[in-house]
């Protein structure tokens, strides 16, 4: 197994891309402390963990309060004895965050507060723990608006996600001394609750986004994950610092 005696940390672990890699790194053999704004959607995540036999443990956790992330960490830490990889995922995309003209100061303010200061706080409380084993993984999930323009704007989205790469990048040379890596995933559009509930319930708009894709399809949560796995496992030993893109070549593409 891939992740045998790991311990990771997940947030927004009760839906899409978090849950999925829960899922995933339960069965290739760590113990997961699935963390999400919803006890319930995390315990929901853990009973599917423990149905196909491995270990986790549902955590409440807003990644934008920092008492809350203190008591996330401490209560993973606590269960299974460290942790070893720390997993940002969380991430808000809400629909009324557009252009710099007209979107409102309290929804570029809640957007930064999960998307930015979420990894923040989820470094701050976690990265003592990492280095209290010797060392492990930080992933963090950037997304392919960070690197190319998009006319239909989510401009505090696209701040807050080229904030998370930047951060990254500090993190690597921070702490690769101490045998920390820290890597970011820039995924493309994926099929999660996060897109379908908004985005690609309008046909036109989906029509739309879909002939942008080179490979003619959105992703799925696998095909981010298989790339987390990766990083939270020894295999990716000497990558830190990574801008790791999966996008089907959204952003390879000029027509
Ligand atoms: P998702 O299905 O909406 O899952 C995100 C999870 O995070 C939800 O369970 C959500 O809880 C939780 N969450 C929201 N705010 C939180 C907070 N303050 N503290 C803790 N948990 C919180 O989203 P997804 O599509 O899997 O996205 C995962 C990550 O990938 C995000 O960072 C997103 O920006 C990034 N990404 C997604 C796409 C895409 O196309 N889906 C593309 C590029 C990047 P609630 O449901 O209760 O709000």
């Amino acid at each position: 197994m891939r992740l045998e005696d790991k311990i990771c940390l997940i947030t927004g672990a009760g839906s899409g891309m978090g849950r999925a890699a829960a899922l995933v790194f339960a069965r290739e053999g760590a113990k997961v402390a699935a963390c999400d704004l919803k006890l319930e959607t995390a315990r929901e995540t853990v009973k599917l963990i423990e149905k196909q036999g491995g270990k986790a443990l549902a955590i409440e956790a807003d990644v934008s309060r920092e008492q809350s992330v203190r008591l996330a960490v401490a209560q993973s830490a606590k269960a299974f004895g460290g942790l070893d990889v720390l997993y940002n995922n969380a991430g808000i995309f809400p629909s009324d965050d557009h252009s710099v003209l007209d979107t409102e100061e309290a929804v570029w303010d809640k957007v930064f507060g999960v998307n930015v200061k979420g990894v923040y706080l989820v470094c701050k409380h976690g990265i003592p723990e990492l280095l209290k084993r010797g060392g492990g993984s930080v992933i963090n999930i950037a997304s392919f608006v960070a690197l190319v323009g998009c006319s239909v704007p989510q401009d505090a989205y696209t701040a807050s996600k080229g904030a998370v790469i930047a951060l990254t990048k500090s993190l690597a040379v921070q702490f690769g001394p101490q045998s920390i890596r820290s890597n970011v995933i820039c995924p493309g559009p994926i099929e999660t609750p996060l897109l379908t509930e908004w985005l690609l319930k309008e046909p036109k708009e989906k029509a739309k986004r879909l002939n942008r894709i080179p490979m003619g399809r959105f992703g799925k949560p696998e095909d981010i994950v298989s790339m987390a796995l990766f990083l939270a496992s020894d295999e990716s030993s000497w990558t830190n610092g990574a801008v790791l893109v999966a996008d089907g070549g959204i952003t390879s593409n000029y027509f």
